[in-house]
C-alpha cells in the first residue's frame, strides 16, 4: 500500500465526510506545483481555490510567518495589533475602504457585511428595514447567514429554517433587481463575478446601474470580493473595472497568501454602526495571520503580480479560445483576468478527475463549467504544460 493510500484510508474514518475528496494526499507545494506524499508533482491551476494567488508557500509570505511566529501568535483584539493596523493601512490605502473589520474566513467576513448592513439600517430607519436582495447562483458561505444569502437552493436544503430576510434575483437582469426592492430593503450584495456559481460575468454597464439603484434608494451596496479581489480579475479589486465603488466589500482567500483571514472593508459613515460591543473576533487579525497578510499586500502591490496577471490572463484566454475552436462541446470562455470558466455542453466532472491523473488540477463549477484560477504567478510555459494535459484529454472525448 502506497503512503497515499494509507493516509486516504484513515482520512474516510475520522474526518467529515463534506467533502467528496479527491485521491490527492498533499505534502508540499512551490509556486504554481503541489507535491503529493508519494512525490508526484500536480500543476495547480486550482491554487486551493484561488487562495495560493501568490503560488505556494511565496518566500515572502513564509518568512513573514516564520518572524512573526518567534515573536507573537495570538494576544486578542482587547489590545492594539501592529500586523493588523498595518492591514488595515495597506488595505484602506488602495481601497475605497475607511475601516476594516478582519475575521478568519469569507463566510465570517459576509456574516460582518450583514450585520453591519442590518445594523446601519436600523439604526438609521429603524428595525423594520433589513432585507438583503443577493444574486441567483451566488456564493457567499456556509454559515447560516451566508447559505441564506447564497442564492442557491442545493446549498440551503435540509438546513431550513433560514434566516429571514434575504431575496434573490437574478444575475445581471437590473430590471428583476429593481422589482425586488421594498420598503423593508436594506442591501444590495453580490459578487462583481460570480465564482462558484460557473464564473459568471455580468453585462457591460450593470453595475453601475445596480450601484445607481442602491443610491436612489439608500440601500448599501456590499461587494463580496473573496474569489475575485486581490488581483485575479487584473485589478486589484474587481470593482475597478466599472468605475464605481461599493459601501462594504468582503475579502478573504487570497489575502494572506495561504493562511486563513478574512476581512470585511467599509466606508466610515457605514463602518460607525458597528460600535463597541457589537461585533467581535477572537482570531480576527492575530498578529500571524496579520503579518502573512501584509506581506501578501505588499507583494501584490509591487511585485509585478497584477501586471502578471493581465499578461497570463490574455495568454489564458487565447489558448482556451484555441482549444474552443477545436471541439464543439466548448460552448463558451469567459471570465476576466485569471478567473476564466469554460463552459461545456457535457458533464464536467470526469475531465477533472482524468485531469488529476495526468498531474493537472482544475475543478468544475456549476456541473459543466472547468473553472481556471491559477497563482497569478503563473508563467507561459506553465499554461501551455496545462493545454498541452487539457488537449490530450479532449482528444480522447
Ligand atoms: C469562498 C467564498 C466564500 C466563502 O469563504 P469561506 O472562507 O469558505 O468561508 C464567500 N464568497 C465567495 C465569493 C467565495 O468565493
Amino acid at each position: 500500500m502506497s503512503t497515499s493510500e494509507n493516509w486516504i484510508d484513515r482520512g474516510l474514518t475520522h474526518v467529515t465526510k463534506t467533502y467528496g475528496r479527491y485521491p490527492l494526499v498533499a505534502a508540499s507545494g512551490e509556486g504554481c506545483w503541489l507535491t503529493d506524499i508519494d512525490g508526484k508533482r500536480y500543476l495547480d491551476f486550482l491554487a486551493g481555490v484561488a487562495v495560493n494567488s501568490l503560488g505556494h508557500c511565496h518566500p515572502k509570505v513564509v518568512a513573514a510567518l516564520q518572524e512573526q511566529a518567534g515573536k507573537l501568535l495570538h494576544c486578542s483584539n482587547y489590545y492594539h495589533i501592529p500586523q493588523q493596523i498595518e492591514l488595515a493601512e495597506i488595505i484602506c490605502e488602495h481601497s475605497f475602504g475607511d475601516r476594516v473589520f478582519f475575521c478568519n474566513s469569507g463566510a465570517e467576513a459576509n456574516e460582518a457585511a450583514i450585520k453591519l448592513a442590518r445594523k446601519y439600517s436600523a439604526d438609521k430607519f429603524g428595525g423594520d428595514r433589513f432585507e438583503i436582495i443577493t444574486a441567483l447562483d451566488s456564493f457567499h458561505g456556509r454559515t447560516l447567514a451566508t447559505i441564506s444569502a447564497t442564492g442557491q437552493t442545493a446549498i440551503q436544503a435540509g438546513f431550513t429554517p433560514l434566516i429571514p430576510g434575504f431575496k434573490y434575483a437574478p444575475f445581471g437582469d437590473i430590471q428583476a433587481l429593481k422589482d425586488a426592492i421594498t420598503p423593508q430593503t436594506c442591501a444590495i450584495m453580490m459578487e462583481p463575478i460570480q465564482g462558484e456559481g460557473g464564473v459568471n460575468v455580468p453585462p457591460a454597464g450593470y453595475l453601475q446601474a445596480v450601484r445607481e439603484l442602491c443610491d436612489q434608494h439608500e440601500l448599501l451596496l456590499i461587494f463580496d470580493e473573496i474569489q475575485v479581489g486581490l488581483g485575479r480579475t487584473g485589478k486589484l479589486f474587481a470593482y475597478q473595472h466599472d468605475a464605481i465603488e461599493p459601501d462594504v466589500m468582503t475579502l478573504a482567500k487570497a489575502l494572506a497568501g495561504g493562511p486563513p483571514i478574512g476581512a470585511m472593508v467599509a466606508k466610515e459613515e457605514y463602518a460607525a454602526a458597528l460600535a463597541p460591543g457589537t461585533h467581535g473576533s477572537t482570531f480576527g487579525g492575530n498578529p500571524l495571520m496579520a503579518a502573512a497578510g501584509v506581506a501578501t499586500m505588499q507583494t501584490i502591490l509591487t511585485d509585478g503580480i497584477i501586471e502578471n496577471c493581465v499578461a497570463m490572463g490574455s495568454y489564458l484566454l487565447e489558448q482556451l479560445q484555441q482549444l474552443q475552436s477545436k471541439y464543439s462541446f466548448i460552448s463558451q470562455i469567459r471570465g476576466r483576468g485569471l478567473i476564466l470558466g469554460m463552459e461545456l455542453t457535457i458533464a464536467g466532472g470526469d475531465i477533472v478527475k482524468t485531469a488529476l491523473e495526468r498531474g493537472l488540477l482544475i475543478n468544475c463549477t456549476a456541473g459543466k463549467v472547468l473553472r481556471f484560477v491559477p497563482p497569478l504567478i503563473v508563467t507561459t510555459a506553465e499554461i501551455d504544460q496545462m493545454i498541452t494535459i487539457l488537449d490530450g484529454i479532449f482528444q480522447e472525448l
